[in-house]
């Protein structure tokens, strides 16, 4: 009998765990930390045998074939003996694809992955699709292929997922945008991060859907070199010969197969430049399925948002506090910023990725007047801003941020959380750092 290990007990592993027996395979699931007890129940339950803090060479090394948490870097000591032994390793993606029909919508960037996904859930859910959300977001797609049976899929596929992906196919593939994140696992090398993305559009033939946008430098650079198969669907602010969603006098337009979609910009839920491509990405995706104008009108009319995304959290004393703890990079917090209509106080910091802060310089500079460290190690944000910035300050707890940063704010000013970094150094997560943010303003 085949025997399938899976690495990582998280959400993914344990979904490809109950997959994997579903379909009759010798399962092993091995963590090195400890599994949460929901996970451990959800294993039990289908009586799948599992180890945590540890991994039992002898237990692991027989396996035909492994599926590994997007989480465990390629220079763990387990995956190096794997590679040697010429064993196949595969993402929780790749296994879950094999076994079910269903249409995959999936979506990729290195920013706006989350609320893209969730909206083009939102758009398809509302017109009545049977659908599932999957990937980084909602439950693993492993899992709901095992006890579900969905039409559509929306999935959100990081660069990791990706690069466990060799045989999948994504019927429509989005690739938001390409700017440097977690160079760290990628050796250095930009390219290497840019061709995981562009995994996005692997195996696709001409009958299946590639929307992407046509301005981002990386993407156009990389398009010239790759004979892509797929039919394109690139969407811009300008309208071009080819682009399929564009803006034209405030509207956002959107070319359908039949006729032209159009709604004022100004009604969207989603505010801000980047929340224009993420809708203008979603709304190609709904319509390439056939969901009626009307219906995505409504949709992108009235969700919701996404929590730690340019969340607004409070105004007190006419000083607005705006969580974006999921500004994990510098990109994403340059469209904070770039978004920001007011002076700005910014709480900066956290486990640095080898940051370029040179790309947020010119915004800080016209819009934030003080702006607050928050991390372990502070010193890359010192050298690169010291002397730029005439307020500085640095603290080591969000309490200590919320409260300098209501101090140092004055009445119209915008308090931002948009970090740039990681959250590890103090934070469980950024959702943790987030939330934290959250209960200290409204302590205030
Ligand atoms: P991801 O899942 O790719 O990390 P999220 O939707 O969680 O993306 O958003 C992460 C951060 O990036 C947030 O700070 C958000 O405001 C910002 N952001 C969202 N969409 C975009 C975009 N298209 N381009 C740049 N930044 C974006």
């Amino acid at each position: 009998m085949k025997r399938i290990v899976i690495l990582g007990g998280g959400e993914s592993g344990a979904g490809a765990a109950v997959l994997a027996k579903k379909q009759g395979f010798d399962v092993f699931l091995s963590d090195l930390s400890e599994i949460k007890p929901e996970y451990k129940a959800l294993l039990n339950k289908y009586e799948i045998i599992w180890e945590e803090k540890q991994h039992t060479e002898g237990l692991i090394l027989n396996a035909n074939e492994v599926i590994k948490s997007p989480g465990i870097p390629d220079k763990a000591p387990m995956i190096k003996k794997l590679h040697a032994l010429g064993i196949p390793i595969i993402s929780e993606i790749e296994f879950a694809g094999r076994y079910t029909q269903a249409k995959m919508i999936c979506i990729t960037g290195s920013n706006g992955k989350t609320t893209t996904t969730m909206l083009v859930y939102h758009i398809l859910k509302n017109a009545g699709l049977n659908v599932g959300l999957a990937g980084n977001v909602g439950q693993s797609l492993a899992l709901q292929v095992a006890v579900d049976s969905f039409d559509y899929y929306v999935v959100e596929l990081s660069s990791f997922q990706l690069d466990g992906m060799t045989e999948f196919k994504a019927d429509i593939a989005i690739l938001l945008n390409i700017t440097p994140d977690h160079l760290d696992r990628y050796e250095y090398n930009f390219q290497n991060y840019v061709d995981s993305k562009f995994r996005i559009t692997q195996n696709q033939t001409a009958e299946d859907a590639f929307i992407f946008w046509e301005n981002d430098p990386v993407i156009k650079a990389e398009l010239a070199k790759r004979n892509i198969q797929s039919a394109m669907y690139p969407f811009a602010i300008e309208r071009t010969e080819k682009t399929k969603a564009f803006i034209e006098n405030d509207d956002l337009i959107i070319k359908t197969i039949k006729s032209l979609f159009t709604m004022p910009t100004t009604e969207l839920a989603l505010q801000g430049m980047h929340n224009t491509y993420n809708s203008m990405a979603a709304g190609l995706a709904a319509s390439i399925v056939n969901v009626r104008k009307e219906s995505i009108r409504q949709s992108m009319q009235d969700f919701q948002g996404v929590e730690h995304r340019l969340e607004y959290v409070a105004t007190v004393k006419n000083i607005r506090f705006i969580n974006d703890s999921k500004a994990t990079n510098v990109n994403s917090c340059w469209y904070a910023l770039q978004s920001m209509k007011t002076p700005v106080v910014l709480i900066l910091g956290g486990t640095d990725k080898g940051n370029d802060y040179s790309e947020i310089e010119a915004l800080v500079h016209d819009k934030v007047k003080a702006l607050i460290f928050m991390g372990l190690d502070n010193s890359p944000l010192h050298k690169f801003f010291d002397g730029k910035v005439s307020k500085i300050t640095d603290v080591q707890s969000i309490e200590d941020a919320v409260t300098t940063a209501y101090e140092m704010a004055s009445d119209g000013d915008t308090v931002l959380l948009s970090p740039c970094c990681a959250s590890f150094d103090l934070f469980k997560s950024y959702e943790d750092r987030g939330k934290q943010f959250k209960a200290c303003v409204r302590n205030l």
